[in-house]
């Protein structure tokens, strides 16, 4: 009996509150797509060409600033967009944003930089995508080929073939794909070989591992060269320390992103950063 017992009665009350929280998410979500609110923004973390270091592009990561709950982290809000069936229109919400930075970077000048937007698994198998994709493409009047788009393997395990063509329909368009947190989950299980990906995003957790243990950087530097035997390049995520950077860079890693060189940025900090004009 639900009803019954102390314990089910604090366990409801968190679940009632849990609940509430994720209705006043969904719900400025939903204005936000219905009124073009700012409740959703982006933010950009730069990525570094290792071996010049270059800024080469950035990663957009998704911003809520809520009326009434102040911050929501991605991982809190992403989640509930995916159940409340929102995450379609607001990936497309996202991927326009992005597209519009694009355009902003191309026209000061910055016509090499590439933006990678995430996708969301559920996106990625949803049979609009592919055209959303080309739409936001178009209507920003951007190139293709400087946007990328960050996969997770999870949506592979079930829908390869699928989803493997519909990364290969994107290529052919000129947009790029990186396989995001590679070396977490499956990943060991995915044919590499057969996988139409450009980019590999060497997960967080082995780079913090750098300089632990000899055992350690032998795996970080196998997915390196691996990586670069099936001619994908390797950018290292969450690079925090110079020993980190010094270690990806000895070992052939292509682009590293990480708070060593910048933490995520509002659209004009990274404007000024690339303008040399720093406020951080
Ligand atoms: P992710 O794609 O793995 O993004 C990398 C996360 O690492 C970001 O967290 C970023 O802020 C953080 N990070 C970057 N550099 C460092 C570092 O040096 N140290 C540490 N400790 N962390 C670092 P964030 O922004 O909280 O995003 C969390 C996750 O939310 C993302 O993980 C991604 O899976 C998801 N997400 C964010 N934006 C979107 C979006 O637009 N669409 C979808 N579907 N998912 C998104
Ligand atoms: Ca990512
Ligand atoms: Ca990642
Ligand atoms: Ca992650």
């Amino acid at each position: 009996d639900l009803n019954t017992g102390k314990s089910h009665m604090y366990f409801s009350r968190a679940m009632a509150e849990k609940l509430h929280r994720e209705d006043i998410i969904e719900k400025e979500i939903s204005m936000c797509l219905e009124n073009g609110t700012d409740a959703i923004y982006l933010n950009y973390q730069p990525q570094l060409h290792l071996a010049t270091g270059r800024v080469v592009g950035f990663e957009a990561l998704a911003r809520m600033r809520s009326g009434e709950l102040g911050n929501v982290s991605p991982a809190e809000f992403i989640d509930v967009a995916e159940r409340k069936q929102l995450i379609i229109p607001l990936g497309n919400l996202v991927l326009k944003k992005a597209c519009a930075f694009l355009a902003v970077l191309e026209s000061r000048g910055y016509s090499e930089l590439r933006v990678a937007v995430n996708v969301s698994g559920i996106q990625l198998i949803h049979e609009g995508f592919g055209s959303s994709v080309m739409e936001a493409v178009v209507d920003s009047g951007i190139r293709s080929e400087n946007l990328e788009l960050e996969i997770t393997e999870s949506v592979l395990l079930d829908n390869f073939a699928a989803v493997n063509k519909s990364l290969k329909d994107f290529q052919e368009n000129g947009i790029r794909i990186a396989l995001d947190d590679f070396g977490t989950g499956y990943s060991s299980f995915l044919r590499l070989n057969e996988l139409n990906v450009n980019y590999l995003k060497l997960d967080r957790y082995f780079v913090s591992m750098v300089a632990t243990s000899d055992r350690n950087d032998y795996i970080t530097s196998d997915i390196i060269s691996m990586a670069h035997k099936f001619d994908l390049e390797v950018i290292a995520e969450g690079v925090e320390t110079v020993i980190q950077r010094d270690f990806l860079i000895e070992n052939g890693c292509d682009i590293m992103q990480g708070y060593l060189f910048r933490r995520p940025m509002e659209e004009a900090d990274a404007l000024l950063m690339l303008e040399g004009f720093d406020r951080i």
